[in-house]
């Protein structure tokens, strides 16, 4: 059965995600994954607790033991399976950004990455073979592990200038969203000496605050905030803090592509000049154009972090991420990190400049995202029909459809997660931008009926 989506497995809990398909899929995790021990985390979710102990139950009874790292950030988690030989997966219970009814199971490779697509197709195979349990004198046990959380944030300040952050002086609004991070970040701050105003920092998945994607309309309190206490920067994460994102000293949202194109900008500089970022077909060319300013190269490859983090592994990139705040360190861990983001964006305000200042200097693209709602069995089909419209033409097939222009480009791909087919155009004049959208719309309609 096809269950995992382009963030793992993803449902309402006690609708799709319930206890009977969370307990099967630890079967099928054990049998893929084993022989275990496996560690497993939670973010605050309501359901949280439920669908852990469903997984763990399912993983227990093929006879795999299972370590309970408790509630802490995805990347977290992400470090201790990396850093523990023995452990041979892991299991993240979260919805990262998804409204609070959601939860979702998220699998980590025994290296600490997210699971390949092959991994997850075996265990959606697994799930629907039978499944024996073992006998009852071999099931597994599980054992609670503390200090996950505090090892991770040992790990991210030994990356960092310690002492140049401590005598910056800063002072930093922190929205942890009510989610994951709430028990690090916070106290990552505090231990670089940063003078540290929280907001939603309580473990409470009603989302009170805000709902746990860092959108701008989403931080409106923490803009204000950074504002009014004169703070130097705004942080926010996601649900699972496995992604950052940033407000200026005087309250401005900085777009996920300029955070990364600013962060590759240091780590490019910190590596003397040269090195290789990796990012997706979908980000902004402003990344490419910080990045070549120094010294360095990018490589692009298919959206989705995990793709990202392999691509790095294999070319040894220095960084690499995406536009959504999805920020990967190769100095740290092969995975998206969002207090390792932050630290490293307190760096870069000591080193580069106050954030309003550097996002003044960047180039500005203007981007256009469009998307048309579509029948699925035309969706896939649409890439090739316009493909073949446009033979001869320079066409990148890396993921969807990418033209390269010499004032800007065109995507063209299927939603992973929607009926619908996108369209994103950028250029540095924004009326070309709109024109070349409008025209891939047109023939999309005309080639599909849509
Ligand atoms: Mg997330």
């Amino acid at each position: 059965m096809k269950m995992f989506g382009t963030n793992g497995i993803r449902g309402v809990a006690n609708d799709y995600l319930d206890c009977e398909l969370a307990l099967r899929v630890g079967k099928a995790i054990a049998k893929v994954m084993g022989p275990g021990p496996v560690a497993i985390a939670k973010d605050t979710r309501l359901s949280s607790d439920m669908v852990r102990s469903a997984v763990s139950a399912g993983l227990m009874s093929m006879g795999v033991d299972v370590l309970d790292l408790g509630m802490v950030p995805t990347p977290a988690l992400q470090y201790y399976v990396r850093t523990h030989p023995e452990v041979t997966a892991g299991v993240m219970i979260t919805a990262s950004h998804n409204p609070p009814e959601f939860n979702g199971i998220k699998c980590i490779s025994s290296d600490g990455t997210e699971c390949s697509h092959e991994e997850e197709s075996a265990i959606e195979d697994a799930y629907d073979c039978d499944l024996a349990c073992t006998t009852w004198d071999h099931v597994g046990s599980v054992r609670s592990v503390t200090g996950a959380g505090e090892d991770y944030i040992d790990a991210v300040i030994s990356k960092v200038d310690v002492e140049a952050i401590r005598s910056a002086g800063l002072t930093v609004c922190l929205d942890c969203a009510n989610g994951a991070s709430v028990n690090t970040t916070p106290q990552l701050l505090r231990r670089l000496g940063v003078r540290t105003i929280t907001l939603n920092a309580n473990p409470d998945g009603m989302f009170p605050g805000h709902y746990s994607e860092p959108t701008e309309e989403n931080l409106s309190d923490l803009k204000r905030m950074v504002v009014e206490f004169d703070a130097d920067l705004g942080i926010a994460h996601d649900g699972d803090a496995d992604r950052v994102v940033f407000i200026t000293g005087s309250g401005r949202y900085v777009a996920g592509d300029k955070s990364l194109a600013l962060l590759a900008r240091r780590m490019v500089m910190s590596n003397g000049g040269s090195g290789e970022v990796v990012t997706t077909v979908a980000t902004s060319s402003l990344v490419g154009d910080v990045v070549s300013s120094v010294g360095g190269d990018v490589e692009l490859t298919a959206v989705g972090s995990p793709v990202v983090a392999r691509r790095m592994i294999e070319d040894g990139g220095i960084f690499g991420g995406e536009e959504n705040g999805g920020l990967i360190f190769a100095d740290h861990q092969f995975c998206r990190d969002g207090a390792m983001g932050a630290a490293r964006m307190l760096e870069s305000i000591i080193r580069d400049g106050d954030l309003d200042s550097q996002l003044d200097s960047l180039p500005v693209y203007h981007t256009v995202k469009d998307a048309i709602e579509c029948d699925p069995s035309v969706l896939g089909t649409m890439v090739d029909h316009i493909a073949e419209l446009h033979k001869g033409e320079d066409a990148n097939r890396m993921d969807g459809l990418r033209f390269d222009y010499d004032d800007g480009w065109v995507l063209l791909r299927p939603s992973g997660t929607e009926p619908k087919f996108r369209i994103y155009s950028e250029s540095r004049d924004p009326s070309v931008a709109r024109r070349r959208a409008d025209e891939f719309k047109e023939e999309f309609r005309a080639l599909s009926g849509v």
